[in-house]
């Protein structure tokens, strides 16, 4: 493994310890608490794995977007995904580089949570909770192109990752810009508590 890799994997194993217990039990029940650094296209190296534990591979479309990806949570492998030769990942400072990496994999740590437990309803509000999240995470979302089923799912891993790195920088209370639904969302489906 290169020095890089290395240090990715002791930044994501850091990440994870510093999740509440609790969720980490979650993504444990859920299947998610494995994770793989990987240094080329996600969806290209998803699809390869996919295929040779016997399943079908990804379609193109789903490939061609997640090799654009940072990071992807892939239920049919149970695995976490982080690419960590992401041209936005290279060339940060060592302090913006753990503070990027871990946040990527809050966020497809939340992102499994929100696949699993999500309920249709939840899935349907999607339009609905894009308008109440604060702009920085709507805008992200619009731009990066989702379709309306993923919305949700989006807003619960993004929101997520933001309080996980508030919650260890000593913040517990609910942040100002957080909309009540969404905060409540958050605690059903990841077990968030104060
Ligand atoms: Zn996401």
């Amino acid at each position: 493994m290169s020095a890089p890799e290395t240090d990715a994997v002791r930044i994501v194993r850091l990440a994870w310890l510093r999740l509440p217990p609790a969720h980490r039990s979650l993504l444990e029940a859920v299947g998610a608490s494995q994770w793989q650094i990987v240094t080329g296209p996600i969806g290209s190296i998803a699809d390869d794995m996919l295929r040779s534990a016997g399943q079908l591979g990804l379609l193109p479309p789903a490939r061609s977007r997640l090799d654009g990806a940072l990071g992807a949570w892939v239920p049919g492998l149970q695995v976490l995904l982080i690419n960590i030769g992401h041209p936005a990942i290279a060339g940060l400072d060592t302090q913006a580089h753990e503070a990027f990496v871990a946040h990527i994999a809050w966020h497809e740590w939340g992102h499994a949570l929100s696949l699993a437990r999500c309920s249709p309803e939840d899935v349907a509000a999607g339009d609905k909770l894009l308008a109440l999240a604060p702009e920085g995470i709507s805008e992200g979302i619009r731009s990066a192109g989702y379709g309306a089923k993923n919305y949700t799912h989006e807003v619960v891993a993004e929101t997520y990752a933001l309080m996980m790195a508030r919650r260890i920088r000593g913040h517990r209370d609910k942040p100002t810009w957080l909309d009540d639904e969404i905060y409540n969302l958050l605690k059903r489906v990841t077990g968030w508590v104060d």
